[in-house]
């Protein structure tokens, strides 16, 4: 069979059985559009190459749609984007690929990819090449030589004879400002297939956003292997164009940055406000933040601007163990800001972990009274995952006990115990913290002024409130 080496389909695996996506509580809280693939999809159209999107997780029963895209275009590509826990997914949609079309290629990226590099060659014979780092121009120079000669692709693991090569990472980073916008159009149903999560938008349609790549900083549990410790950002016009583009095109009303930190560059943060400010685009916005990158004056500006919620990550509010897991750990700074951020009018959302390595009643104990003693308005308590990649994975196994079954690592199971702890007693505090927050009655009143600040979510709530009560009743993602 010919296959067209100038095509290829770009897929976003789900993770698990599409059989059991519609009882996935943090699918049906909130599902972002894949930008990564997205926007590699986009650079490979600039200059050329067509390639599609089928994303597994917004449309779960996509084995057909895949196979007839494959059978009907001959692409000589077939590229997973995965995470650790939709890893193994890929592969199997890698199989059925190679199946259905004899000698297409399975290109592989990432943050699994990134991590693991070579190590996953031996043990999935399904996998022909691997980009490590950032996918654009790598992808364009794998499609466009790496067939003949792999060896001069930069940023790739590749198989020669019975062995796999990494040809080394790409040496000239990518500058933002170049890059088109991602291909939003290519992936179906855009932009009303993707959800922002529950009770985190003022309005409809709202959409996920990407301004910067990379984070300076280095806390044990965040893998940064895909953009490293670079912190590389779109400029306040490029940014400025990319919303006035989503607004016109889309009708988008409300964004939600998806940067690691999107204030760190304080005077593009400042241009752009200033430019939302002197020509409106009738745009609200949500931003992650650092204390340490947040003062009153530029939050003030920030909300002229349209910022609706700004996330903080918390992680823990008991002060030895943060200080074990990064830097800055300075919880008094922490409070202040969040009370900050919320008297200048902004709804607060705490991100917060329970399990870390160190972790023991009485911190859970601390960090409960710590947060609850702040304005927060949500959260997000994540199961501590050590990913792969991550500092702390290396030596994880001599700080608790590690099932390292990847298809559950995806921050909603406990793979970890740590030291002195039982997995039990985790899940036990895990359903007190949750149920602790729901009972205060501020909280409470919170959720009730969304009735009027963002009316959909209350839709949604309602349309969804079996699986939400289950999840609060068992915090267990895929009850049966
Ligand atoms: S957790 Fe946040 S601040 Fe820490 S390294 Fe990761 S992205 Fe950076």
């Amino acid at each position: 069979m010919k296959l067209d080496r100038k095509k290829i389909l770009l897929v976003y695996p789900l993770g698990y059985s599409a059989e059991a996506a519609g009882r996935d509580i943090s699918r049906i809280a909130n599902i972002m559009p894949p930008l990564g693939i997205a926007s590699i999809a986009a650079y490979l159209e600039q200059r050329g190459m067509r390639a599609d999107i089928i994303d597994c997780y917004a449309r779960p029963d996509s084995d057909r749609s895949i196979r007839d895209y494959l059978l009907a275009e001959k692409p000589a590509f077939i590229g997973l984007s995965c995470t650790t826990s939709s890893f193994l997914d890929g592969i199997r949609i890698a199989q059925l690929a190679r199946h259905a079309v004899p000698g297409i290629k399975t290109i592989f990226g990432g943050p699994h990819v990134s991590a693991l590099k070579e190590l996953l060659f031996p043990r999935f014979p399904d996998m022909d090449f691997a980009v490590i780092g950032e996918g654009e121009e790598t992808m364009y120079q794998l499609m466009q030589e790496g067939l003949d000669d792999p060896a001069a692709v930069e940023g790739i693991i590749y198989r020669e004879g019975g062995d796999h090569l990494f040809t080394g990472y790409r040496q000239k980073p990518l500058v933002l400002d170049e890059l088109p916008f991602p291909a939003y159009e290519k992936l179906a149903g855009y932009p009303h297939s993707y959800m922002l999560p529950i009770f985190n938008y003022p309005r409809t349609p709202n959409s996920s956003c990407i301004s910067s790549r990379g984070c300076p900083y280095s806390c044990t549990y965040c893998d940064r292997s895909v953009f490293r410790r670079s912190f590389r950002y779109n400029s306040a016009s490029y940014l400025y164009e990319h919303l006035s583009y989503l607004k016109e095109r889309f009708g988008i009303r409300h964004i939600n940055f998806y940067d690691d930190q999107f204030t760190f560059n304080r005077q593009r943060v400042e241009e752009f406000c200033g430019m939302m400010i002197e020509r409106p685009l009738d745009m609200t916005f949500n931003c992650a933040v650092r204390a340490e990158h947040i003062d009153r004056e530029l939050v003030t500006l920030m909300r002229k601007a349209g910022a609706w919620m700004m996330s903080l990550g918390i992680e823990t509010g008991d002060p030895e163990l943060l200080a074990q897991h990064r830097q800055n750990a300075d919880l008094e700074l922490l409070a202040d800001k969040i009370r900050m951020i919320k008297s200048a009018g902004l709804r607060t959302k705490g991100l917060l972990m329970i399990g870390l390595p160190g972790e023991s009643e009485e911190s859970l104990r601390r960090s409960m009274k710590y947060v609850f003693s702040l304005p927060v308005d949500d959260f997000n308590l994540a199961k501590f995952t050590p990913f792969p990649g991550s500092p702390i994975y290396d030596n994880i196994r001599e700080l608790g006990e590690f099932d390292e079954d990847w298809e559950k690592m995806d921050c909603m199971n406990f793979q970890f115990v740590p030291k002195g702890m039982t997995r039990e007693q985790l899940g036990q505090l895990f359903d007190e913290y949750y149920a602790t927050h729901f009972k205060r009655p501020k909280v409470l009143w919170q959720y009730v002024t969304m009735l009027w600040r963002s009316p959909d979510s209350w839709i949604r709530f309602a349309r969804n409130a079996g699986s939400f009560l289950k999840f609060a009743w068992t915090a267990d993602r895929l009850k049966a």
